[in-house]
């Protein structure tokens, strides 16, 4: 493999799409060996294949808010890779999404889908709609608007995104409504639906659990739990709540949550009432960072500030990309961290992730820690196909099993001579080998 050659060539195909390079350059460091090792991808060109998406729809929202105002958003969707099943990725609504955020995002989902052991190709969406501050009716026309164009690309047995950043139950039933009008079917063409209309049980809380069950897997590995343990934790979303709950229930201590202006460091603990406070205000569309601080005074907020800088044993970053830089890996290091476990998809940096494997701190990625979310979907899928609901003991234990298969991938591939597992490693080449065998056995398509 010629690493430079490949990414100058891509990088003059993709001027200025940073985070996509960067997820790119991140993915083939690591599988270079393997590659190297098996000349029947080279001669079948699977690099060059795998790091282009199979097609891309870009498109525009006109939507009209609540004063009669008329807005036009871009909406997306990236079907990156489909050898081992239909396109499977979430959709996010945030006003930094474009093009490089959306493929470093999809590119990833590859690999991730590809560890969970499901058929399930890659894929994601989304749009530069921010959904702060909007009423439940501008949520529901630009649902709407955005469905009136992805509709005609996705299908239960082509591509079935899901949610992501911005696009909860609630945007997924404006969505799904949409769909199911334009088609004239109700199937199972999203994930992340509500209970009683085809939804998975435990699927809002499965990333958050899944990470924390991976990092549990992780800590085994040294004879160590979460009891007892201090742990920082980024973000108050989707996944940091599910992770937050998860922690609490096997005997750790939350200390800190996170948002764009800052974070709570409350000493006492982020759990029981606490928690469903903290809900209460992000079902409100407010902020919750803040507030936290005056509701609970031993809380302190730390305003323009990064968790990192908590003495803890245990981080996992919950909230969004390159939130954990190289300083704040120095900073985690100093105070004694021993697992890293990114419940975000790529939240810490390169040199941030160097600096970790180069300390020998247990450093789980994304796209093995929080494959959870995207394995519970599959099983939404598998649910809806077999016009089925499991119970949430059942769901709870296949996402268990997936998650510690998930590990054992890991670790099979990325432990290295000394004993210590490069996390990073493992999980790209686990989900490489897949999706590459795949790709040779369908031929040049
Ligand atoms: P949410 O929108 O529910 O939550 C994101 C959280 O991060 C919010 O608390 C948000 O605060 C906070 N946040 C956003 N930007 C920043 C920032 N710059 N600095 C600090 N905090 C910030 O999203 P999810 O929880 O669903 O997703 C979080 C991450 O997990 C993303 O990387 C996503 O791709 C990944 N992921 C999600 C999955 C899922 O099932 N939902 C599955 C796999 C991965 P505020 O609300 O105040 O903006």
């Amino acid at each position: 493999m010629n690493l430079e050659k490949i990414m100058t060539d891509l990088e003059k195909k993709h001027p200025g799409e940073v985070e996509y390079l960067q997820a790119v350059r991140e993915v083939l460091e690591s599988i270079e060996e393997v590659y190297n090792e098996n000349p029947q991808f080279e001669s079948a060109g699977i690099l060059e294949r795998i790091v282009e998406p199979d097609r891309i729809l870009t498109f525009k929202v006109p939507w009209v808010d609540d004063s009669g105002k008329v807005h036009v958003n871009l909406g997306y969707r990236i079907q990156f890779n489909g050898a081992i099943g239909p396109y499977k990725g979430g959709l996010r609504f945030h006003p930094s999404v474009n093009l490089s955020i959306l493929k470093f995002l999809g590119f990833e989902q590859i690999f991730k889908n590809s560890l969970t052991t499901l058929p399930m190709g890659g894929g994601k969406g989304g749009s530069d709609f921010d959904p702060k501050g909007k009423s439940n009716g501008e949520i529901m026309r630009f649902c709407q608007a955005f469905m009136l164009e992805l509709w005609k690309m996705i299908g239960p047995e082509t591509d079935v995104p899901a949610g992501d950043i911005g696009v909860g139950g609630r945007e997924i039933g404006y969505l799904f409504g949409m769909y199911k009008k334009l088609a004239q079917e109700h199937t199972g063409v999203l994930t992340g639906k509500g209970r009683n209309w085809g939804g998975s049980i435990m699927r809002p809380e499965a990333t958050g659990f899944g990470a924390v069950y991976f990092a549990h897997e992780m800590l085994k590995t040294k004879g160590l739990d979460f009891k007892g343990k201090t742990v920082a934790i980024s973000g108050f979303g989707n996944v940091a709540w599910g992770a937050v709950t998860k922690v609490n229930e096997l005997g750790g201590k939350v200390v800190t949550i996170s948002g764009p202006d800052g974070y709570i460091y409350d000493p006492e603990g982020i759990s029981g009432s606490k928690i469903e406070y903290l809900l209460e205000l992000r079902a409100s569309n407010q902020d919750i960072v803040k507030p936290y601080s005056y509701e609970f005074p031993n809380a302190q907020f730390h305003q323009g500030k990064r968790p990192w800088e908590v003495k803890c044993d245990v981080a996992l970053p919950c909230a969004t990309q390159n939130e954990l830089g190289l300083e704040d890996a120095k900073n985690l290091i100093k105070n004694g961290v021993i697992c890293v476990a990114e419940g975000a998809n790529m939240p810490s940096t390169p040199d941030a992730v160097n600096a970790f494997l180069d300390h020998k701190i247990m450093f789980g990625p994304g796209k093995a820690v929080n494959a959870g979310g995207v394995a519970t979907s599959g099983l939404e899928m598998t649910q809806n196909s077999m016009k089925i609901s499991w119970t949430a003991e059942e769901v709870d234990a296949k996402l268990h099993q997936i998650m510690t298969d998930i590990h054992g991938q890991c670790v099979k591939y990325g432990k290295q001579d000394d004993g210590f597992v490069n996390y990073v490693k493992g999980a790209n080449i686990a989900g490489f080998l897949k999706v590459a065998n795949a790709m040779l056995d369908q031929g040049v398509v």
